[in-house]
Order: structure tokens, then sequence, then C-alpha cells
């Protein structure tokens, strides 16, 4: 973690009772493995091993820790666990530590158990056979931890404007250096390393996408040159204390002559502007999720180019990079307060070129909070 904002271990407390509540009403208990859940409700950032680590959560008793022995100190360090709100249970390198989750457990009666969704299927299959898990009676966490997951709390939200800031700071800096004849994996290697320096723990993802290359939404920095006179599609980020960054902007590389955007480029552009604009600008809480989809399809369609506006608007996002709430077609789940999610329409032309605009907002009781700054003008470069 960083010297920046962070997570109290108070904070992990009442997340972990949140949780426990609705265990009791609901007569369930949450098996949660390594993963973004078990760091939400602990702020453990356990190593994903082949050896077992569960938390076990149930109303009204202690959650228990289950970890291997080596990984006790590292268990012991995180925040709730620390502060004591959660017991650990150690394994050794030679116990079953399947055995270990079901005595510890004991008898759940009618209770019914909830595996976190990233649970590898061999820790899945062990808990089945040794009668934890029964065949069609057992579901997944994210029933109860992902509505609770997508509402960030105060800290959150300074974590992921921290990050947004600084993935600002990293496109800024690269649309001012030069660009004209790098390959894409040169500049996404510049972009990694800044990335980290500006306070990142890790880059996680760096798109650069030039010419026809800009067409492709997930196109990865390939070996091509960029040339003068077309756009690059950048869409960077990675974690800070945990929490993800993701930013697009699309720029136009002159170069030194006569080499400036055409009418079609400049007309996609402000389309996708307009579109992310006011997509951000419908961001209300109890709002449904696809409106904000409709309105930016809605903006693009009318230009006519609907057809090429090939993916969704928007993913939440947080200890995870893609999360609820999903800003899509077909999911009318109310915005909460807390919310934080992308807003990111674009228009592909495939073999031409494509444009991109992608920020990182939060549903506030007034409505949306820009984590990113970065300017979403057209920016035309020299780029050498
Ligand atoms: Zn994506
Ligand atoms: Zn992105
Ligand atoms: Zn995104």
């Amino acid at each position: 973690m960083t010297a920046g904002p962070g997570i109290s271990h108070d904070r992990y407390r009442q997340r972990l009772e949140g949780v426990s509540d609705r265990l009791g009403q609901k007569s369930e208990v949450l098996l949660v493995g390594v993963g973004p859940d078990l760091r939400w409700l602990t702020g453990y950032a356990a190593m994903p091993l082949e050896r077992l680590t569960m938390l076990l959560l149930r109303a009204d008793e202690r959650p228990v820790l289950v970890v291997p022995r080596l990984e006790r100190a590292a268990a012991a360090a995180a925040p709730a666990v620390a502060a004591e709100h959660v017991e650990v249970v150690t394994w050794e390198e030679t116990e079953d530590p399947i055995a270990l989750v079901a005595q510890t457990l004991g008898s759940l009666g009618d209770r019914r158990p909830l595996v976190s969704d990233l649970l590898p299927a061999t820790f899945v299959l062990g808990l089945q056979q040794a009668g934890v898990l029964r065949s069609g009676e057992f579901g997944l966490a994210s029933r109860i931890l992902a509505p609770l997951r997508s509402v960030k709390d105060p800290e959150e939200v300074a974590l992921l404007r921290e990050a947004a800031l600084a993935a600002d700071r990293v496109i800024e800096a690269i649309c001012d250096g030069p660009l004209v004849g790098r390959k894409e994996r040169d500049v996404a290697q510049e972009i990694r390393a800044r990335l980290v320096n500006e306070g990142h723990d890790e880059a996680s993802f760096s798109i650069v996408g030039s010419g026809p290359n800009s067409a492709s939404p997930h196109h990865d920095a390939s070996e091509r040159f960029i040339g003068a006179g077309e756009p690059v599609v950048f869409d960077i980020g990675g974690t800070l204390g945990g929490y993800v960054s993701d930013i697009t902007r699309t720029i136009w590389v002159a170069g030194t002559g006569a080499n400036g955007p055409d009418p079609q480029f400049e007309e996609i552009y402000q389309l996708v502007r307009d579109a992310q604009e006011r997509a951000v600008e419908a961001v209300a809480p109890g709002i449904a999720c696809e409106r904000l989809d409709e309105t930016a399809r809605g903006i693009i369609a009318a230009g006519g180019y609907g057809e090429q506006f090939i993916h969704r608007t928007g993913h939440g996002i947080g200890l995870e990079g893609h999360e609820d709430p999903y800003i899509v077609a077909g999911n009318q789940e109310a915005l909460p307060v807390g919310a934080a999610f992308s807003v990111e329409p674009g228009i592909y032309l495939e073999g031409r070129y494509g444009v991109r605009i992608e920020d990182i907002v939060v549903c506030t009781p007034g409505g949306p909070d820009l984590l990113n700054q970065a300017p979403r003008e057209l920016l035309v470069v020299g780029g050498v």
C-alpha cells in the first residue's frame, strides 16, 4: 500500500458485520477464497496459490480465515486480521485443508453455502466430496457481495480518484511526447513504467492502437510503427492501493506536415464526445443502468454510426477492472449512490480508424462525480 489513502480496519469490521447481518436474514454461509471478495472483506491481498486459503462467514459467529501455515504472517498483517475482527486457523503442509474447513464449519443444518465466484473448481469439487457443498444446494457469493461491493465508501472513492488522476498524468505525458516513428509496443512499455512512477502498484493494461488498429477496441500494442496523419487510441490502467484505473483517450498525430484529421474522423470524434458527455450528465441515483447506455447509443445512432458502436457503454470498477454494475442494454438495475463505473462509448470503422473516450464516474446524490480530468477535446499533436 502507498502512503496515500487507505481503508481503515473499522471499515473492514463494518463490511464483515454488514455481510453477517444479511447471512442471518437469508440463512446462508459464505465461503470466500483468494481474490477481490477476500480483499474487500479483510484487506488481505492473498497470493493465489494451489494451497487453500478460505474465509468462512456465518451469522453471529466470528469470521474464520483458514490459511496455510506458511502464509500466516502475511494473513496476520491484513487490517481486519491484525485488528482481530477475524480469527486465523492454519493448516500444516501435510494436512487436508478441506477437512479442516468441513470441521470448522460443522453441521450447516439448513443453511445454504455460497462460494466466491472465482473459487477454483478444484476446491469446489473437494468441498463437494467432503459434503460441505451438496449439488444444487449451493450458490455464488456475489448474490450477497456484489450489491455491497458496488457501493463504494469514501475511502474507496479516494483510492479510485487517486488512481484516475495518476492515469490522467500518464495520458498527458504520453500525448506531449514523441510518437511518430515509434512502435506501439515501445509506447505501451513507457505507459506501463509511467503508471508505476505515478503511484500505481502495477500496470495492468496498456492498449496503444494506431491507425487501423484504433478500430479494434481491445487491440493490444503491436510492432506497428505510429505514423503521421493518423489517430491513436490509448486505453490504459493499473491498480493503486488495489483499486483500478481505466482511462481511454483518442488523439490525432499530425507529425510535421499538413496531416490533420479528415472530416469523417472529426465527425465520429464529435459524436463519441457528445455521447460520452451526455451519458455522464445523465448519471443520477436510481436511474436504470441501461438508460445510460441508451443515452450514449441514441446519440451515436442518430449520427448514423449505431452499427459501429459494438460494445456496451461501461462497466463497474473497484478492486476488479470489470465488476457490477454493467452499463448495458437489459440491465434495469437502479444505479445506487456510490456506484463507480466507466462511461466509454466508441465508434469503430474497420480497416480505417476508431474513436473511444472513457472516464470513470461515481454516482453521488447530486449526480456524476468525474474522477478523470484529462481533456476530452480532440487533441491534435505533432508527436515528433
Ligand atoms: Zn475493455
Ligand atoms: Zn479502458
Ligand atoms: Zn473500461
